[in-house]
C-alpha cells in the first residue's frame, strides 16, 4: 500500500482527462478487499474517499471502524440472503453489480421499508465466458426499465463491467449499452456512469469512457489467494 502510488494515480487520471479534453474527472474507486482497516485509512488520509468492496462481510465489518464519510462501493457478487446486511450499512454509496430483476425487486423491498433510497448500477456481463456475473446484453433493457419503472428506491446511476483486461472491443461495446440505454430511458447523460478499468488497464479505459476506475492491486498491492 503506498500514498506514492495514489498520488501517481490520480496524477495519471488528471493529466489523461486534460489530454483527453474532458469535461469531467473521472473517479477513482480504491478497492481494498482483503486488505486491513489500516491501509485503508493511511489512503483516506490523503485524500482518497471512495472505497471498494467485494463481500457483505467484510464491507460492514470494516465500515463498522472506519471514517463514516468513507463513501463504499460494493462491487462483489451480491446473493439475495446477503442483501439485508449489506443495505443496514449508512454510509453505502452504491451497488455496482445488480444484474438480476429478482436482486434489483428484493433490494427495492429492504430499502422501501427503511424508507431510504440507493444508487446501483447494473453489471453486464460484456466478456460472455460464463464464468463472470452480470446481467445479459439482451436482458439490459427489460432489467434496467424494471428498475426505472418498478423499482422507486433503487436510483440508477450507471453500467458496471469486469470484462477482459485492455478489451478495447468490450469498452465501446459498453459505451454504445450507455447510449442505448440513455436514448431509450430518455435518461440524464450526466447522471449515468460507466464503471470499468481495473489496475492493469484504467487508463485505456478512461480513454474509452469510463468515468469511475476501480485499482486494488496497484494502489495496496497484491493480494494473497483467497479460498473461495
Ligand atoms: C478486485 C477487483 C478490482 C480491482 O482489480 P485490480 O486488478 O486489483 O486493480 C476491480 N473490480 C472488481 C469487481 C474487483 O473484484
Amino acid at each position: 500500500m503506498s500514498i506514492e502510488a495514489l498520488n501517481k494515480i490520480n496524477q495519471q487520471i488528471e493529466d489523461l482527462s486534460k489530454e483527453l479534453n474532458l469535461d469531467y474527472k473521472p473517479n477513482l474507486v480504491a478497492i481494498s478487499k482483503t486488505k486491513p482497516k489500516e491501509s485503508i485509512l493511511i489512503l483516506y488520509e490523503s485524500g482518497q474517499k471512495h472505497f471498494g468492496e467485494n463481500y457483505v462481510q467484510e464491507i460492514i465489518e470494516k465500515a463498522k471502524e472506519l471514517p463514516k464519510d468513507i463513501k463504499w462501493h460494493f462491487v462483489g457478487h451480491l446473493q439475495s440472503n446477503k442483501a439485508k446486511s449489506l443495505v443496514q450499512l449508512d454510509n453505502l454509496y452504491v451497488i455496482e453489480t445488480i444484474d438480476t430483476i429478482k436482486l434489483a425487486k428484493i433490494l427495492n423491498k429492504l430499502l422501501a421499508q427503511q424508507k431510504r433510497t440507493l444508487n446501483i448500477m447494473i453489471q453486464v456481463d460484456i466478456s460472455h465466458e460464463g464464468t463472470k456475473s452480470g446481467c445479459s446484453e439482451n436482458d439490459l433493457p427489460d432489467l434496467t426499465k424494471f428498475i426505472l419503472e418498478k423499482c422507486p428506491n433503487l436510483k440508477l446511476i450507471g453500467l458496471m463491467s469486469l470484462g477482459n483486461p485492455n478489451s478495447i472491443e468490450e469498452f465501446e461495446q459498453m459505451k454504445k449499452l450507455k447510449a442505448q440505454l440513455i436514448e431509450k430511458f430518455e435518461i440524464d447523460k450526466n447522471q449515468f456512469d460507466l464503471s470499468f478499468g481495473t489496475s492493469q488497464d484504467f487508463e485505456e479505459a478512461i480513454k474509452h469512457g469510463s468515468n469511475s476506475v476501480r485499482i486494488g492491486t496497484t494502489l495496496f498491492g497484491p493480494r494473497a489467494c483467497k479460498k473461495k
